[in-house]
């Protein structure tokens, strides 16, 4: 019987999942994803998570929650660092001991991702996390190869305009002619954490919405980490966590573009990072006439609301663009 190693699907899975699946399965074990986010499993983990911390963090405890009983293992990592002289947000450090006090769940696989002094100190977290599994370091490295060559593949079909959900299901399906965005009549940036705009249920589906009324949307996954790394360090001061800067990267690089027609922040209610990353990036849109719209998740946020707003905010980009108002202002 293959070890069953549980994936929360929540926070980074929207970045490394077909790395974590490759590694593991490599390795001979199992993957068991949680279930899609549903109202159910925010419910569990707001009985668990303290109330301080933010929207994805709360729906982390669900999905740990949906995996117990399922699983041998939960991988859980402590990402310190994803990327060499950066941090990652605090919230991710801690959460592996927030999580084990949780009754009846299985042991964690906690490692510590730490690759602020060289991205190759991801090595020593690979062996580690190998080790669980075999002694053959070769077998280990050449499961860690392998994981990268998807991880990379995955990266260019979200570089293509994929989301997540297609891009995953292009890898697992293999498809060869991978279907790429019509172009449409509006282009939205969509910017926001990847936890937060590609999970339908906390965002109440805002991608798939935006599409049905018309639009085409673009997020920061989209754009290589490379351009928005270049497009972030114009700012007199550098961000401090790598998701924030690269956020803030994409949305420079977007507002520069000439077939943009809006941009929509998504914040996390409760994210630090989130409320100053909004607030520049609402500051340059504005300054450059490019209708923005605000919009703050939590638990409580009610679906007419968001999607009143954002009829509203596409009814004012095709004003725009047909020229009937000179410079629109929309946020809350
Ligand atoms: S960046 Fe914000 S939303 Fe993400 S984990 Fe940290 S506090 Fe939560």
């Amino acid at each position: 019987m293959p070890v069953k190693v549980g994936i929360p699907r929540a926070l980074l899975y929207y970045y490394y999942y077909p790395l974590w699946r490759t590694f593991f399965e490599e390795l001979g074990a199992e993957v068991v994803l949680s279930s899609p986010s549903t109202k159910g499993v925010l419910t569990e983990g707001l009985k668990y998570a303290v109330d301080e911390v933010c929207l994805p963090v709360k729906l982390t405890f669900g999905h740990v929650l949906d995996l117990a009983g399922k699983v041998d293992l939960i991988f859980l990592p402590r990402l310190i660092s994803v990327k060499k002289a950066e941090y990652i947000c605090p919230k991710f450090l801690g959460l592996p001991d927030m999580i084990r006090r949780l009754a009846g769940i299985p042991p964690l696989i906690d490692v510590n991702i730490d690759r602020y002094k060289s991205n190759n100190d991801i090595c020593l977290a690979v062996k580690e996390v190998g080790r669980l599994f075999t002694h053959n370091h070769f077998k280990i490295w050449l499961a860690y190869r392998r994981s990268l060559k998807v991880h990379r593949r995955y990266f260019r079909l979200l570089e293509l305009g994929l989301m997540p959900a297609e891009a995953l299901a292009v890898l697992k399906d293999r498809v060869k002619n991978e279907p790429l965005p019509e172009p449409e009549k509006i282009t939205v940036a969509l910017i926001g954490h990847p936890y937060n705009i590609h999970d339908p249920y906390v965002s109440m589906n805002i991608i798939g919405r935006l599409r049905t009324l018309g639009a085409n949307v673009i997020t920061a996954e989209c754009l290589p980490e490379k351009t928005a790394g270049s497009y972030a360090s114009r700012l007199p001061k550098k961000l401090f966590w790598t998701l924030g800067q690269r956020m803030m990267g994409a949305a420079l690089y977007y507002l520069e573009r000439p077939d943009l027609s809006g941009m929509i922040h998504v914040a996390a209610f409760g994210c630090g990072p989130d409320s100053m990353t909004g607030e520049l990036i609402e500051r340059r849109a504005r300054t450059m006439g490019m209708p923005f719209l605000s919009l703050t998740l939590d638990e409580h946020t009610g679906e007419a609301g968001v999607i009143t707003r954002l009829e509203a905010f596409l009814d004012m980009v095709s004003w725009k663009m047909a020229g009937t108002v000179g410079a629109i202002k929309s946020s809350s």
